[in-house]
């Protein structure tokens, strides 16, 4: 399967950053085994589009409903008509900061699919979840609750994001994060049969060019979603490098 390694520019960037989506656009050229994108803030991604047109680039949310008196959001369409390919739905930092919960994350990502848009859908437990044994209750819950049923497999993606590695510098050991993508593997195998076998599960949290390697060889993980450590070219290309 190949990996796919997203950047994640939360509240980052403005139009002078552009020149920098370049070079990671240029250097990701390299390594056409791998596929990569950038989610931008959404004041940037049409401009990115327009300067580098063969780049995938995506949202970080959406909205639920197509249209209507939401002020201050963003729809699917708006997304895809801006040049989006994908969005991040159901991050930790929206499920903390707005408050969202597992049946606003299921229909926004429902929303996205019909909108046409691949679905990047964040699942993660704090640190005293894991402390108290937790972590994998905590996961399939999430999963549970925010994927929806009828979700065509191959429109979606987990992203694994232990909530105390993001920012933090701190990663899970290799063989907690390969019982936790294999956990989210047996559960959505067990929902979606075989195309649950092709739905990538991305690890993130504090990966960087220093442990990228490590972490995308563990048996079913399927790539990385990337905050730090995609803001410029010189970090984020060795990750992708060593996905390829
Ligand atoms: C993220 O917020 O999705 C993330 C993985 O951040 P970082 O890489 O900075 O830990």
């Amino acid at each position: 399967m190949r990996k796919l390694i997203v950047g994640n520019w939360k509240m980052n960037g403005t139009l002078a950053q552009l020149d920098e989506i370049g070079q990671i656009q240029a250097g990701a050229a390299a390594y056409d085994n791998v596929d990569s994108a950038l989610c931008l803030p959404a004041t940037l991604i049409h401009a990115a589009k327009q300067r580098f047109a063969d780049f995938q680039f995506g949202g970080q949310d959406c909205h639920h409903a197509p249209k209507g008196a939401h002020t201050g959001c963003i729809s699917a369409e708006m997304l895809t008509d801006a040049g989006s390919a994908m969005v991040i739905l159901g991050h930790s930092e929206r499920r903390s900061d707005q408050g969202e919960s597992d049946a606003d994350v299921r229909a926004k990502a429902s929303a996205a699919c019909a909108a046409g848009l691949h679905v990047i859908l964040c699942v993660g437990e704090t640190e005293a979840q894991r402390d108290a044994g937790q972590t994998e209750t905590v996961i399939l819950a999430q999963l549970m609750g925010s994927v929806p049923d009828d979700i065509a497999a191959e429109h979606i993606d987990i992203a694994y994001e232990p909530i105390w590695a993001i920012g933090t510098g701190r990663v899970p050991a290799i063989e907690e994060i390969a019982s936790v993508h294999a956990a989210i593997r047996t559960h959505l195998t067990e929902r979606f049969g075989q195309a649950g076998r092709a739905v990538r599960i991305l690890y993130g949290g504090s990966m960087n060019g220093d442990n990228a390697a490590a972490i995308l060889a563990v048996p079913n993980v399927g790539g990385g979603l990337i905050g730090g450590a995609s803001l410029t070219a010189e970090k984020f290309l060795p990750i992708i490098k060593a996905a390829s």
